[in-house]
């Protein structure tokens, strides 16, 4: 087995990545790729934590108004991530991707608690770890949980997969000139309004405690093995 450069990782899931080809709840065609891509760096040596997000659910900060509350809108929006990570792993489990699934809300029936001890004991079998209910208070998200959670089990990067291959430094969807960063530090992404990696809080508590956050293309294979081993996939951030 060859060394891996970073052996633990945190990835960050979005509700919206989960949902796939759909727009809102789960796509299994698509958990079943991504169950494939993490399978191949946890049989090289890897250990992955994934943090769950809910907005193919609900969103707390736009479903409140009309009577609900921001913290029962959160609450919901916690309880969608919960509802994903059920589905992500089972379709993992499915794909002989040992996962279990453990959660910051209190729900007995489908998840184990989370406590750093529990987690820490699976991913060092060689188990993914899915973490439901973000960090267990409103007025957080999913970003913020990912990273202050990358913190608490000392993961030595958090991956941030979205839909193009890492930064730039305008949106390359609309800009034919965007220029992709292969590194850059948090200054730079916190201050540059075009660069919106991660929720503010998110990208504070990364700078705070110089937590690595690598950016990539999900849906390019071997991205989340090379993330592992170093290779020089999407953007870091330091
Ligand atoms: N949420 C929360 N506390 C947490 C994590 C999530 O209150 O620690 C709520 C919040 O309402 C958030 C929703 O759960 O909008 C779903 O998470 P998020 O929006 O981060 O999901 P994503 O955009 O990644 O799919």
């Amino acid at each position: 087995m060859t060394k891996l450069q970073h052996k633990r990782l945190l990835l960050k899931l979005s509700g919206e990545q989960l949902a796939g080809n759909y727009d809102g709840g789960v796509d299994a065609k698509v958990i079943e790729w991504i169950a494939k891509e993490v399978g191949k760096a946890t049989k090289a040596g890897a250990e992955i934590a994934i943090m769950v997000g809910g907005g193919n659910f609900v969103r707390g900060a736009q479903l409140t108004g009309h009577g609900i509350s921001r913290v029962n809108a959160d609450y919901m929006g916690m309880l969608g991530t919960l509802m994903n990570g059920l589905a992500v792993t089972d379709v993992f489990n499915a794909q002989d991707v040992p996962t279990r699934l453990l959660s910051n809300i209190k729900a007995d029936q489908v998840a184990d608690q989370f406590t750093p001890r529990r987690a820490l004991s699976h991913l060092t079998k060689g188990r993914v770890v899915v973490i439901g209910g973000g960090i267990g208070r409103p007025y957080l998200t999913t970003d913020t949980a990912a990273v202050n959670l990358a913190l608490e089990l000392n993961c030595d990067l958090v991956c941030k997969v979205t839909k193009v291959d890492g930064v730039y430094d305008k949106d390359p969807a609309k800009h034919s000139d965007a220029k992709k960063f292969d590194r850059i530090s948090f200054q730079e992404a916190v201050s540059n309004e075009q660069i919106a990696v991660m929720d503010k809080a998110a990208m504070g508590l990364a700078m705070e405690h110089q937590k690595a956050i690598l950016v990539f293309d999900l849906h390019t294979e071997g991205n989340i093995l090379g993330a592992a081993e170093g290779k020089s996939v999407g953007t870091l951030i330091t």
